[in-house]
């Protein structure tokens, strides 16, 4: 292994006596373990991530047991069931409010789709308003689905820099405003 790979590993050894790490790579694994979420609950799947806070699944192990209920406190957004139109402004000004970098875990088939719901008044979607990091599949997901989407995301804290989480983050705002522009027919 050369030493770029070393240095990208925290906690790689050189014999007994030492670890080496850059800081970079060692921020990122702390951050990795320390991903709040923010839980936005409206509907089923609300039930089902409070199942995977519970003693059962023990969400701990991953440093993301603390729910927080101010965005400024939170490291990603979880969307757990159905938004409407009429929430999809608030849900936006959420995200809009918690700090940089930011992540968005849609959960289960309502909020990745508008899942069963085909109707005038639900979002087909949530990435209509938010760049998604993960989707759960599911209606509703289990409660381990939820954890995996958790380790993919420590996965991708731990690898990912800052400035190509920002380039990431612009790409999906520009893919998403394309896909916003009102269809005209001539
Ligand atoms: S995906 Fe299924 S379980 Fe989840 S909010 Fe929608 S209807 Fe409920």
């Amino acid at each position: 292994m050369g030493l770029n790979e070393q240095l990208a590993q925290p906690g790689s050894s050189y014999g007994d006596s030492f670890q080496i790490a850059t800081v970079d790579s060692v921020i990122n694994w702390g951050r990795s373990y320390s991903l709040w979420p923010y839980p936005f609950a409206t509907a089923c799947c609300g039930i089902e991530y409070m199942s995977t806070s519970c003693a059962d699944y023990d969400i701990a192990r991953f440093g993301a047991e603390r729910p927080s209920f101010s965005p400024r406190q939170a490291d990603m957004i979880l969307v757990l069931g159905t938004i409407t139109y009429k929430m999809a402004p608030v849900l936006r000004e959420i995200y809009d409010q918690l700090a940089e970098p930011k992540f968005v875990i849609s959960y289960g088939a309502c909020a990745s789709s508008g899942g069963m719901f085909h109707a005038y008044s639900v979002l087909q979607g949530i990435d209509r308003i938010l760049p998604v990091d993960l989707y759960v599949p599911g209606c509703p997901p289990r409660p381990e689905a939820l954890l995996d989407a958790v380790i993919k995301l420590q996965e991708k804290v731990k690898t990912q820099g800052l400035e190509a989480r920002r380039q990431e983050v612009m790409d999906k705002i520009r893919e998403m405003n394309e896909r916003n522009k009102p269809l005209v027919v001539r």
